[in-house]
């Protein structure tokens, strides 16, 4: 039977077969962006705004920090111990537009080797995990291809 691709956190991000984008919120008031997404109220503290809309964000940012997990993490992180832990590789990017910083795990083969501050990276859809019946979908940051036109220059 052929397992079902699930989204590990339903609504973060667009669905299969769609472009991908990474789905914050937005306050209708301040105008502040959120990720991971806020539905019910603004956290700006200036801001009393409870209308938040559904935006999708950038498609790429900026290497603002980043680090590797070479060893697998104490309980309660659930981790079938039988099997070869696999380094991942963590990076933190900032949204210039959104003004915020989303973590993710670095793309299959990316390691801290291939990423510097300040570096391009676009996001991209990823596995979590994967077990019988489903295939946990996330994303993923990967550096943008030297020489591919960068966001700036297209517009
Ligand atoms: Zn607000």
């Amino acid at each position: 039977m052929p397992r079902t691709r699930t989204p590990v956190v339903p609504g973060w991000f667009t669905a299969e077969g769609e472009e991908f984008r990474l789905l914050g919120t937005r306050c209708r008031v301040c105008r502040s962006v959120f990720f991971p997404r806020e539905d019910s109220f603004c956290r700006n503290p200036g801001c009393a705004g409870t209308e938040l809309d559904e935006v999708p964000l950038s498609r790429r940012g900026r290497v603002w920090s980043y680090t590797d997990g070479r060893y697998r993490p104490p309980a309660p992180y659930v981790s079938d111990p039988g099997v070869e832990w696999r380094p991942y590789t963590l990076i933190a990017v900032e949204l210039a537009a959104e003004r915020i910083v989303v973590l993710g795990q670095g793309a299959p083969g990316v390691t801290v080797a291939d990423l510097a501050v300040g570096m391009e990276v676009e996001a991209v859809p990823g596995v979590l995990n994967e077990d019988a019946e489903h295939i946990w979908t996330t994303w993923n940051w990967r550096p943008v291809k030297r020489g591919a036109p960068r966001a700036e220059e297209r517009s």
